[in-house]
């Protein structure tokens, strides 16, 4: 059994009662014993006459208490302390009742401080049984389990916070209360912040990937067209080449397949669907004719 003592020092004060206080506002309500004096006493001597006296009387006082060999005291701060005094315990319930408060949360305190002693004993306890039956992995297991609880490393800051909420009175306390609460405020909003960027620099990322992509296709597609236009540009005769395959062919069939590659003009109603036999094929020398002779 752990306990935390907490030892608050508070100096007993006296209750006054009311009576006390209507003597002390008398008192202090009266007049200066010298002649038509109207000021306020400061000074009373302890002899049969009580005399008061004003602090612009003081040298009155000392001759009447020398004469009549009498004390005197200042009765203006004694009133004055007894009245502070009046004032003061105006406080002391509520002095009382911070100190109850914090006593209950104190107490709860150690109750979970207790909690956590008697589970951590009969941990304690489990370990040594588990380890006399060589079960050492059941052991471990209950180590590695007390080993993630850093109870060190757990958020105190809510309940600093909490505490200065429930137990704080003073400006100061109220200021600090604040302070952590807006603290807290900028930080979720930072967070929140955060966040946001975090997601738009992820999409902004996809979006790359993507047109990465699509320019990746992009140039394979135009690698592809390039590829096919050098593979028609290989069959493709300029007209000097068309010539020279025109001079060298033999036949007619051989002359239908090339002329037909042309699309000339009436060539396939006439030649090929009139099923003529071609005996030579001519290309003018501006290019611009072909001569077609038949059998
Ligand atoms: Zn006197
Ligand atoms: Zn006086």
């Amino acid at each position: 059994m752990i306990t935390i003592f907490v030892i608050c020092a508070r100096k007993t004060q006296k209750n006054l009662h009311s009576n006390e206080i209507l003597i002390v506002k008398i008192i202090m309500d009266f007049k200066c014993s010298v002649g038509e004096c109207l000021e306020s006493i400061t000074w009373q001597c302890d002899c049969p006459e009580k005399l008061k006296f004003c602090l612009t009387h003081s040298k009155e006082m000392s001759n009447h208490s020398r004469l009549k060999k009498c004390h005197t005291v200042n009765i203006k701060e004694k009133c004055l302390g007894i009245l502070a005094d009046h004032y003061k315990n105006a406080l002391n319930h509520f002095e009382s009742d911070c100190i109850k408060l914090t006593q209950e949360m104190i107490y709860e305190i150690n109750n979970c401080l207790n909690d956590n002693w008697n589970y951590l004993q009969k941990k304690k306890k489990e370990i040594n049984d588990l380890i006399l039956s060589e079960q050492n992995d059941k052991a471990d297991t209950i180590v590695n389990w007390v080993n993630t609880l850093n109870i060190l490393q757990r958020e105190k800051n809510q309940y600093y916070l909490s505490v200065r909420q429930l137990l704080g009175i003073d400006n100061a306390n109220i200021k600090i209360v604040t302070d952590l609460e807006k603290l807290e405020d900028n930080l979720k909003i930072l967070k929140k912040n955060f966040q946001e960027s975090c997601e738009k620099i992820n999409g902004l990322e996809k979006e790359f990937i993507n047109s990465n992509e699509n320019n990746k296709k992009l140039s394979d597609e135009l690698e592809d067209t390039k590829k096919n236009l050098a593979q028609e540009n290989k069959y493709r005769f300029s007209v000097e080449e068309f010539k020279k395959v025109l001079s060298n062919l033999n036949g007619s069939d051989g002359f239908k397949i090339i002329l037909t590659r042309l699309d000339l003009q009436d060539f396939l109603p006439i030649f090929i669907e009139g099923n003529k036999v071609i005996d030579k094929a001519l290309i003018t020398n501006d290019n611009n004719y072909v001569f077609i002779c038949e059998i």
